[in-house]
């Protein structure tokens, strides 16, 4: 944490009582470690009051403007408001594509009739966001997209599939990426920008289950599905412009996003606590030398993540490419997490290897769930590997892949 001058300091110690004072009580059915495992409807409800409460306290959308749902607050209030929630490990603020993209971007772009009619349903959880950007052939190489938006008077028709849409089954509105010239000649100039309505005749979705068992995100199917042409975003042709300032958000710049902790911390605490309570040999694992020499390897590094995302707050460090640490930052640390929670379950031996439901699981099989459901963030919103060619690319100026 960084310093905190006496303003500060008290907002802190306000929003730990008020977190602690109004964490709800454990509702008896499994709540998700990430936006992404919103999977039915009694979760969905549960997580939508949950929002709605701390956004009725303040805590979110504190940098957003008063008249759009916000506090009218400097960043930094909002940030001792996240690092609080996750300190205390307190339940996701799901809308996450709104708080963080979708939000941001129309905070940036939008129209004053835009801001007036998003901002603050996306901050109090009324309405729901998700994100049509890949499709089943189209992921990582977004600029091939299929989906086609054909202007009909003051419509546009709708046509096509997108996949792994988060909460597509739950969404009032979609950030959608469609085709609208399918002759252009360069293929990032055909596409456009939507702000796109879900419930319309010709929208379907279909849940999708995931490696870890639970749903939380559909394939959306478009038939003919008409919404007004009013909903693009800036002209016809800019959609990759716009679609890559939403993916900067998503990879890791957070400028402009409302906060909330989107994904629940589970740090190296949690497994020194595991190591602790395993016994091997009649000894807890915390007392194997070779144990210890790689926990300690893991402290380094999550210490390391830590500074680095700290240096983010000092503008000095930012000003030649502004999001060159956030952007790292997504990598380093969707990795880590991958790797530490691997090697949790390394540590439980043959009970690694079993999974929720079973009885013999160490804790639940917390640790199996939470090392799959690691991929989302290593996946989702841009793959590893990809994330590494933009980092090359355009902070470290490598030539083009
Ligand atoms: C949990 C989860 C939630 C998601 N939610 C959403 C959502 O709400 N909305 C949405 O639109 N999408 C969503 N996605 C989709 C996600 O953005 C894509 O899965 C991701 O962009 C990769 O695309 P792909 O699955 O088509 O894989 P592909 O692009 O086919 O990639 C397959 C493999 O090839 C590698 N690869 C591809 N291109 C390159 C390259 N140029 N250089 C090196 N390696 C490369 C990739 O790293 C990967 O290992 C979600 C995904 C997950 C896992």
């Amino acid at each position: 944490m960084s310093q905190d001058n006496p303003s500060q300091a008290e907002y802190r110690a306000q929003v730990a009582a008020w977190m602690q004072h109004n964490r709800p009580a454990d509702p008896g059915f499994l709540l998700p470690q990430t936006f992404m495992e919103v999977g039915s409807e009694r979760v969905l409800e549960f997580l939508r009051e949950w929002q709605h409460k701390v956004w009725s306290a303040g805590y979110l959308g504190a940098a957003w403007p008063k008249k759009y749902g916000g506090q009218g607050m400097s960043r930094d209030y909002q940030r001792i408001a996240d690092e609080e929630m996750k300190r205390l490990q307190v339940p996701i603020c799901f809308n996450v594509i709104g708080l963080g993209w979708a939000g941001p971007l129309i905070l940036d772009n939008g129209s004053d009739y835009e801001k007036e009619k998003y901002l603050k349903g996306i901050l109090n959880a009324d309405d729901i966001w998700c994100q049509g950007f890949s499709e089943p052939n189209h992921g990582s190489d977004l600029g091939s997209i299929q989906t086609r938006a054909e202007r009909d008077g003051d419509d546009y028709l709708i046509n096509g599939s997108k996949i792994w849409t988060t909460m597509g089954n739950y969404a009032k509105y979609m950030i959608l990426l469609a085709r609208t010239d399918a002759q252009a000649e360069r293929r990032y100039n055909g596409l456009s920008f939507f702000l796109a309505p879900m419930h319309r005749d010709g929208i379907t979705t279909q849940p999708i289950q995931k490696i870890t068992g639970e749903y939380g995100f559909t394939e959306t199917f478009f038939t003919d599905a008409r919404i007004p042409a009013s909903c693009i975003m800036g002209e016809e042709g800019q959609g990759w412009r716009i679609a890559m300032q939403t993916l900067q958000y998503e990879r890791g710049a957070e400028a402009g996003a409302a906060g909330g902790i989107s994904i629940l911390s589970i740090v190296m605490d949690d497994l020194l606590r595991m190591a602790a309570e395993i016994e091997r040999e009649g000894e807890p694992l915390l007392q194997d030398p070779v144990t210890r020499d790689n926990l300690v390897k893991f402290m380094i590094e999550e210490k390391a993540l830590q500074l680095a995302e700290k240096r983010t707050e000092i503008p000095a460090l930012c000003r030649d490419y502004p999001n060159a640490i956030a952007l790292s930052g997504k990598l380093r640390s969707t990795e880590f997490f991958r790797r530490m929670r691997q090697y949790a379950l390394t540590l439980q031996g043959a009970q690694g290897s079993l999974y929720m439901g079973d009885q013999d699981t160490i804790g639940g099989g917390f640790w199996q769930r939470a090392y799959l459901n690691n991929f989302s963030t290593t996946i989702g919103g841009g793959t590893s590997q990809v994330q590494a060619n933009i980092i090359g690319e355009h902070v470290l100026g490598l030539p083009k892949d």
